[in-house]
C-alpha cells in the first residue's frame, strides 16, 4: 500500500483566512507538515514560514523542492475593495499567481490544490436570492473578474491536467481571531471590535444591505471538509458555492446590542455601497450539501455569542 504523504505550502497564510487555517491544518498533519509562507514575516515563531512571493515562479518552485510539497492552499490575493483602488496589481495577483500554483502543481505532481473563490463572481445578472450554483456570472469588479478567471481556470486545469483542483465561493468571513484584509465584508468584523472597546461604529454600507457571511470556523471545516472528501465525491471543478447566513448592517448591529445595549452604529456609505450593490444577498449551496455534506454550524446569534466573548477576553 502506498503512504500517502502530507506535505502543505498554505500561499498568503498571514492574512485574515490564512492565520487560522494555518493552525487548523497544523493540528490535522502536524506542524513540521505544514508551511507557511507570505510577501511578509509576521514574527509569528509558531510555524514553518518561508518569505514567498507567489507572482515570482522560481521562488515558488524553490519552496515546493525544498519541502517535497504534495499539497498547496492558494490564498493569496488582493480583495475587492483594495482591488478597486489597484486594478492591475489585483490582476497580476490573484490571476498571474494561480496560474504559478497550478502551472507548478503539473511540473511537480502535486496532489491537490485549495484555491479560494468568492460571492463577488456574481453580479447584478444573478438571481440575488438563494442563487444557484450555475448563474451568469458577470461581476463588475476586478477582483469578481479575476476570481470568476480562476474558477476557470481551476476547471481547465483539471480538464487537461487532470490537476485535483477544488474550490469554494467563500461568503464574507467573520472571526475574531484575525483582522480582514480588504473586503466589502469588513465591516461585519469591525463592529465587533469596535462594540468591545466602546467606541460607535461608522458603518460604510446602508442599514439594509444583506450579504451572505459565514463564521471562520465554519468556513476552515468546511475548506478541510471539502480537501479531504474522496475525489469521486468533487462534481463541480470550477467552484463551490458556499453558504453560512445572511444579514444587513442593522442585523448584525441589532445582534450586538443584546450583549452592549448602549452601542451605536451611524451609516455612512462610501464606494464599497456600489460594489455591495451589484453582489447577491443570499447563496443555495445544495451541491455543497449533496456532495460532501455541508452545513454550518453557526447562525448569526450563536456567532454574535463567540465573537462577543472572545474579543472581551482579547481586550481585557
Ligand atoms: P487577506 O488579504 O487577509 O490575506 C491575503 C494574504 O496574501 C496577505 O497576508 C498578503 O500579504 C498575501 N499576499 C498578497 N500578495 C501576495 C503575493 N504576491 N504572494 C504571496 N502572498 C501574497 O485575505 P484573506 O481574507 O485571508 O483571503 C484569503 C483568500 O480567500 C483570498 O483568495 C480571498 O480572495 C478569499 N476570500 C476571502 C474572503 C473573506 O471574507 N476573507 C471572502 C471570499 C474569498
Amino acid at each position: 500500500m502506498e503512504i500517502e504523504i502530507n506535505n502543505i505550502l498554505v500561499i498568503g497564510a498571514n492574512g485574515q483566512i490564512g492565520s487560522v487555517l494555518v493552525p487548523a491544518l497544523q493540528n490535522i498533519y502536524g506542524k513540521s507538515c505544514v508551511i507557511a509562507s507570505d510577501i511578509y514575516d509576521n514574527g509569528d515563531a509558531n510555524k514553518v514560514f518561508e518569505i514567498l512571493d507567489a507572482t515570482n515562479f522560481d521562488a515558488l518552485q524553490g519552496v515546493i523542492e525544498k519541502y517535497k510539497i504534495t499539497q498547496i492552499y492558494h490564498l493569496a490575493a488582493i480583495l475587492s475593495a483594495k482591488g478597486e483602488k489597484n486594478p492591475q496589481l489585483a490582476w497580476e495577483v490573484n490571476v498571474n499567481s494561480f496560474i504559478n500554483v497550478l502551472e507548478v502543481s503539473v511540473k511537480h505532481d502535486i496532489k491537490k490544490v485549495f484555491y479560494p473563490s468568492s460571492i463577488a463572481v456574481f453580479g447584478l445578472n444573478a438571481p440575488p436570492k438563494n442563487t444557484p450554483q450555475n448563474t451568469i456570472l458577470n461581476p463588475t469588479t476586478i477582483y469578481g473578474v479575476s476570481k470568476v478567471a480562476g474558477e476557470n481556470l481551476a476547471q481547465y486545469y483539471f480538464t487537461k491536467y487532470g490537476l485535483d483542483v477544488r474550490s469554494l465561493r467563500y461568503p464574507g468571513i467573520i472571526g475574531y481571531q484575525s483582522l480582514p484584509g480588504g473586503g466589502t465584508t469588513d465591516y461585519a468584523v469591525d463592529i465587533y471590535h469596535k462594540a468591545i472597546i466602546g467606541e460607535n461604529f461608522d458603518c460604510f454600507l446602508k442599514a439594509n444591505t444583506e450579504l451572505p457571511m459565514i463564521f471562520m470556523d465554519d468556513a476552515i471545516k468546511a475548506t478541510i471538509k471539502l480537501m479531504q472528501a474522496p475525489i469521486e465525491n468533487i462534481k463541480i471543478r470550477t467552484s463551490y458555492n458556499l453558504s453560512g447566513m445572511s444579514f444587513s448592517p442593522e442585523e448584525i448591529y441589532n445582534s450586538i446590542k443584546k450583549h452592549y445595549p448602549n452601542f451605536s452604529i451611524k451609516y455612512i456609505p462610501d464606494f464599497r455601497q456600489d460594489i455591495a450593490d451589484n453582489w447577491v444577498s443570499s447563496i443555495d449551496d445544495k451541491e455543497a450539501v449533496i456532495d460532501w455534506n455541508w452545513s454550518p454550524n453557526y447562525d448569526l446569534e450563536s456567532m454574535t455569542d463567540i465573537m462577543v466573548t472572545m474579543l472581551a477576553k482579547r481586550y481585557k
